[in-house]
């Protein structure tokens, strides 16, 4: 690939790549930890992650490693065959977890796919109806039947019609889900913490209240772990905060690190649902993303490394309390472990701007809040180095 300045690959990407995102102007060439540098050569502190992704840093030697090692080992064979990589990272993943079986895929809007179709299928054979009940500010994808999922209107104008049964609720609200629930419902769907929508923390008791309630009415419980899944809330599975283990569990973004894959956990139970031929991927669970995976695994499974993320996500917390308190626009802080937002009065894009010229990337979560979730390995030091270009360039 031939050299191009900043202005000519934003020309070309302007030319040929389909017009679907608002990108900022710049143009990143290369990634180390909590850094990364655009094609000038300017250094960045990235406290966005590649969207909550990229949980270990950017080209963590382990994963870039075990990467290179099965990239010239065995890239793709399909599911067609046994992936001795994949089988692995299944058993790691369900030991962790609450889960029995997982199905491998690209992305988390294809995870959160494969548990919608997985709720339907288990619910016909129990005799229930189809529904699966959303939150409003919910986000679960792109996909046509995760944007009907997803409870923000936006995502679905000019696509319409929906898919049908995709009722919603409002989110962090028992009596409302008891409400709602009827024999209709396949399962209830929500995240953890809802994360796009604006970084909403749900009261405590909500997902162990959920709990309850979809094993009472008989219904499933479906958490989208996509964003607060693998440590991003300071514990592996953000249901662990209130020992409320879901039916099925999505995962996606940080599992691989940045390399591509997701991930739809369920019971034995629920999974038992599926039969050859129900659903599949061609790249799902493929050697180089499991291998990507496993070294991930490797790292956050490693003693001590949950509890920093936790400790300093509790760092990062206060900081960001401190520095709101003083910006008379700001109106309330939330979130838990590495994720975090910043509700302001008015839009919060043109701050996110002002970041970025400023060599800070962090991003939005809904209008009117400011989303920092930095990699995991984030330190003390790269949170006061955050803190003080907010405070001088951004917010001042
Ligand atoms: N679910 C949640 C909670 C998300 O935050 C996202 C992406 O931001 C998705 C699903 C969709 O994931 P992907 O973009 O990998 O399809």
């Amino acid at each position: 690939m031939e050299n191009k300045t900043t202005e000519q690959w934003m020309e070309l990407t302007q030319k040929v790549v389909a017009n679907t995102y608002a990108r900022y102007p710049v143009v990143f060439t290369r990634g180390k930890g909590v850094r990364l540098f655009d094609n000038d050569g300017r250094e960045y502190l990235d406290f966005f992650a590649g969207i909550a992704t990229v949980s270990l840093g950017h080209c963590h030697a382990g994963v870039t490693a075990a990467m290179k090692k099965q990239v010239a080992t065995l890239v793709h064979t399909s599911n067609l065959y046994h992936i001795p990589e994949q089988s692995e990272l299944a058993r790691r993943l369900v030991e962790m977890s609450f889960g029995d079986r997982a199905f491998f895929c690209n992305s988390g809007g294809e995870a959160n796919e494969a548990a919608i179709k997985l709720a339907r299928k288990w619910a016909k054979s129990q005799g229930r109806g189809h529904e699966i009940i959303t939150a409003h500010d919910s986000f679960h994808g792109r996909t046509l039947a995760t944007v009907a999922a997803t409870g923000q209107l936006k995502y679905q104008k000019g696509f319409e019609p929906m898919p049908e049964g995709f009722p919603k609720m409002p989110y962090g609200d028992l009596d409302a889900a008891r409400a709602a629930i009827s024999q209709r419902t396949a399962a209830v769907m929500v995240e953890p913490i809802q994360a796009e929508g604006g970084v909403h923390v749900p009261p405590a008791g909500y997902l162990k209240g959920l709990r309850k309630l979809c094993s009472e009415k008989g219904c499933l419980l479906i958490f989208d772990e996509v964003q607060t899944g693998m440590g991003r809330t300071g514990k592996m599975f953000a249901y662990e905060h209130e020992d409320a283990p879901p039916d099925i569990m999505t995962l996606a973004k940080a599992l691989g690190n940045g390399m591509p894959i997701g991930c739809m956990i369920a019971t034995e139970k629920v999974m038992s649902a599926f039969e050859p031929g129900n659903h599949a991927s061609t790249f799902g669970g493929n050697p180089l993303a499991c291998a990507a995976a496993n070294a991930v695994l490797d790292v956050m499974t490693s003693a001590g490394f949950l509890d920093g993320v936790a400790e300093r996500g509790e760092y990062l917390g206060r900081q960001l309390k401190k520095l709101a308190s003083e910006i008379p626009g700001a109106k309330e802080v939330r979130g838990r472990g590495m994720l975090w937002g910043i509700e302001i009065e008015g839009e919060a894009a043109p701050y996110v701007k002002k970041a970025l010229e400023n060599g800070l990337l962090i991003g939005v979560a809904g209008p009117n809040v400011l989303r920092f979730a930095p990699p995991l390995v984030a330190t003390r030091g790269d949170i006061r180095k955050m803190i003080e270009i907010m405070r001088r360039y951004v917010l001042e």
